[in-house]
């Protein structure tokens, strides 16, 4: 056998121009927020999601924070979300004060179970938001009935799911507002980054100037006021121009790299099913409803002794795996907000099973194969 190198769970997508459009950027000495590349990366997610505004931003995580603030929330109200995801979810909100109620997951999507919405909702609910998870969507008819029946709007972290779809509509499009995350684990990435996506266009002026730091900059910008001035609050939600050149080497090859990931997955799937099936583990199961974003690759063992099993088996052959997410209802900050073992049981059980394999759009097809049959020389201690 070769000597073989670590193969690490992720690695940021390099698709080749990222180097050019940034030397372009320079060329054109605007550096700050806002530049060519900016406008070129958000005009292209507008006609590809088909949706009137999208903002890019420093983060997910800033991203949500602006939806916050948009929807106004203040202390004492009430956000709706699943347990199981990112605490960047629900950080946004309670910065602004917001009490966290947080739901049980679907067994088989691992998605908000929203059969248990509606028992949740009460005067206070100020916002409910939703994760998709693995860039598989939600049952956002049933959601999107719901909330608009009690006049609650709906956010969607898609930071999994951007070009996922869920009947035939994009992720992302379903919110009064949705957010993306262009953090070096994602399908796209600048190293930090997000954006905003703006589904209600009563909401695009005032996102712009909370953006700009409560600023009218943008409407100075196109001549619509003669001097801009402080009229908001806001913060500093930009990212640099050089950041939005790296990044749109990546959002116009969107299809490229959307085609090597689904290849990926497709493999894992189709070589780990056999050795899966025999040892009691279950892989990612997508709805007929859903065209999923090809964001991650998991499989479900069946217990905690199982899954740390492979992953010690993994790390041993130099592949790294990992695991995630830790309850929220369990965390530190989730017990303070009321959160208790048993809570969220579905969650609870789901995240003692669950293992990330290597994927990103850069793993070589022999990188993959050494996973596979890694995986498949391995008898789990059932
Ligand atoms: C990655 C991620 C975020 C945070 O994204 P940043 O761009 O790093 O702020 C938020 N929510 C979910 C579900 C994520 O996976």
């Amino acid at each position: 056998m070769t000597t073989s190198l670590t193969i690490p769970f992720n690695a940021p997508c390099l698709i080749g121009k990222e180097t050019a459009y940034m030397q372009a950027a320079m060329a054109n000495r605007h550096l700050s927020g806002d530049g060519r590349f900016t406008q070129s990366c958000q005009t292209l997610l507008q006609e590809l999601l088909d949706l009137p505004k999208a903002l890019l931003t420093t983060s997910c995580t800033h991203a949500l924070e602006m939806a916050a603030l948009l929807l106004d929330i203040r202390p004492g109200d009430e956000v709706i979300l699943p347990s199981f995801t990112f605490v960047s979810t629900i950080n946004a909100f309670v910065l602004r004060g917001a009490q966290p109620v947080f739901l049980d997951i679907r067994p088989d999507t691992l998605n908000l179970n929203e059969a248990l919405l509606e028992a949740a909702i009460t005067p206070r609910t100020k916002a409910i938001i939703v994760v998709h998870y693995a860039g598989v969507g939600c049952e956002m008819d049933v959601i999107g009935n719901l909330a608009s029946r009690h006049g609650i709007p709906v956010i969607e972290d898609n930071a999994h799911g951007l070009f996922g779809s869920y009947r035939g509509k994009r992720l992302g499009t379903f919110g009064r507002l949705a957010t993306l995350s262009f953090h070096e684990t994602k399908n796209f990435t600048c190293g930090e980054g997000g954006a905003l996506l703006i589904n209600d266009p009563a909401l695009i002026e005032r996102a712009e100037i909370l953006r700009e730091k409560g600023t009218n900059r943008n409407r100075f910008f196109r001549g619509q006021v003669d001097k801009y001035t402080w009229v908001d609050v806001g913060s500093s939600y930009l990212p640099s121009d050089l950041l939005a050149a790296f990044l749109l080497a990546q959002l116009e090859s969107y299809e490229a790299i959307q085609a090597r990931r689904r290849f990926i997955w497709e493999r894992y799937e189709r070589e780990l099913a056999d050795w899966a099936a025999a040892q009691q583990v279950r892989l990612p199961l997508v709805p007929a409803s859903c065209d999923q974003a090809y964001h991650m690759f998991y499989m479900l063992l069946p217990g905690l002794r199982q899954r740390q099993q492979l992953i010690a088996h993994l790390k041993n052959e130099g592949i790294l795996s990992v695991f995630h997410y830790l309850p929220l209802h369990l965390s530190e900050m989730g017990q303070r907000f009321g959160g208790y073992e048993g809570m969220c049981p579905e969650t609870e059980r789901i995240s003692d099973m669950l293992v990330r394999l290597p994927f990103f759009y850069n793993l070589r097809d022999e990188e993959q194969t050494r996973v596979i049959e890694t995986i498949r020389n391995l008898r789990l201690e059932l």
